[in-house]
């Protein structure tokens, strides 16, 4: 991955996220906090700043401050979570010959280590590991970026919308036992913008 590429990723996820701030709130709402759409826009709109300010001159080096800047810049799971994400892609990037299957794997061992969530917990893991499973199986085949990205995103998405029938056993909204079955997981649904993001990226 280059610094272009690393950049448009994250500026097209930012937007997307900024586009979608209510939808994500209104999704935390029903069985959370109602904040996840507002914590991921404040995080990403200190991302942009802090990578206007400083363009970094390399992606696992964009990647990184991405992540740094998440972790404290944004409250609640989500942080955390997504800062982690970003660290383990450019921890993973930083290492020569490593491809972007290999560092989205890593990320996903990253929120699942720091989260404990395993498929089917109805978290942001729901959309992600299908995701990176999609991404890896297309590159494997011999797809180019754009394609492995494209089915990243379909199989992200579709993680996504199959969390709203499931009981939540991580996060908050596990505290709602059998009353979060009937609503999408919020992460999930931005994470499915995330894998979105790449693609969009990918595809120039
Ligand atoms: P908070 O719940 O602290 O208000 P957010 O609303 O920003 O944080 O994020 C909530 C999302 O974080 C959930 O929808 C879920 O996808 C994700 N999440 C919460 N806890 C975990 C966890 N332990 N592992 C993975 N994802 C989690
Ligand atoms: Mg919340
Ligand atoms: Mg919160």
């Amino acid at each position: 991955m280059d610094t272009d590429l690393a950049l448009s990723w994250v500026r097209s996820f930012a937007a997307a996220v900024a586009e979608h701030e209510e939808r994500l709130t209104q999704l935390d709402s029903a069985i959370g906090d109602a904040d996840h759409g507002a914590n991921l826009r404040r995080g990403f709109s200190a991302v942009l700043a802090v990578l206007d300010e400083r363009p970094p001159t390399s992606a696992p080096e964009l990647l990184t401050v991405t992540g740094d800047t998440l972790v404290p810049g944004v409250g609640g799971a989500a942080g955390p979570l997504y800062g982690s994400a970003f660290r383990a892609l450019g921890r993973a990037l930083a290492r020569p010959e490593t491809g972007l299957a290999t560092a989205l794997a890593e990320a996903l061992d990253a929120v699942r280590t720091l989260g404990a969530a395993a498929v089917g917990d109805k978290t942001m893991i729901d959309a992600f590991a299908p995701a990176v499973e999609a991404f890896a199986r297309r590159s494997d085949a011999g797809d180019d970026l754009a394609a492995a990205a494209s089915a990243a995103a379909e199989a992200a998405e579709r993680g996504a919308l199959a969390t709203t029938p499931l009981q939540a056993r991580r996060g908050r909204a596990a505290y709602l036992g059998p009353r979060s079955v009937g609503h999408q997981d919020p992460g999930a649904a931005s994470t499915a913008l995330l894998f979105r993001a790449l693609a969009d990226a990918a595809t120039g």
